[in-house]
């Protein structure tokens, strides 16, 4: 926990492993949940003591979204995710149908865009657009945590080669990020977390 009172816990869920944080405000008690790729009942239980005010989804993939609608219904959070995202989501997120049940298509309350700030209790929460893994791909940016999805991965990037996915968006989105100022803890949605000073320095698309 740091002095703003902002509390983040990972847990790494489902086949694909993918990184959900739940991103919390200690002193209001509030919680935003990053990602719930899957095992609602794991997550619910990691933010026990919280009211979950947000869903976020960084993109319109199943690995980040399954247990959203699970969580939304226990809790009456908002489920948000870029418009840009939102057909990708509705046909199943990239599944291939047959790993997808209609119940898992989480209800959507809220897009986010570029630039739009949430509160979390005494949290701002910075919304910044990344497209390039999906066209609605973004980042989340609170203090000095960037929760970087599919778009920066320690050493790497998220692929390409999907529906939407562009690797000319890839770099010019790994290249806002890398003009941010100072450094900051990346909190990526699959493997390990890393820092911008390192990416800056290491990563194939951001040193070239
Ligand atoms: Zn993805």
């Amino acid at each position: 926990m740091t002095e703003s009172g902002m509390k983040i816990r990972a847990l790494t869920v489902g086949v694909l492993q993918t990184n959900c944080y739940i991103l919390a405000d200690d002193k209001t008690k509030e919680c935003a949940v990053i990602d719930p790729g899957d095992e609602a009942e794991r997550i619910l239980s990691a933010a026990q003591g919280y009211k979950v005010k947000y869903v976020i989804l960084t993109h319109g993939h199943f690995d980040h979204f399954e247990a959203a609608e699970e969580i939304r219904e226990k809790t009456g959070a908002q489920t948000l995710i870029d418009r840009l995202d939102y057909d990708l989501l509705l046909s199943g997120g990239e599944s291939g149908a047959l790993l997808m049940k209609d119940s898992l298509t989480p209800k959507i309350d809220g897009f986010i865009k570029d630039g739009d700030e949430l509160t979390l209790g005494t949290l701002k929460l910075k919304i910044m657009s990344t497209p390039g893994h999906t066209q609605g791909s973004c980042v989340i940016i609170c203090d000095k945590v960037i929760f970087s999805g599919d778009t920066l991965f320690l050493e790497s990037y998220g692929r390409c080669d999907l529906t939407g996915g562009s690797e000319e968006d890839m770099r010019k989105s790994l290249l806002k990020l890398s003009e941010l100022p100072g450094d900051y803890t990346v909190l990526p949605g699959h493997g390990d977390r890393t820092y911008l000073s390192y990416e800056r320095r290491f990563n194939p698309l951001m040193s070239l």
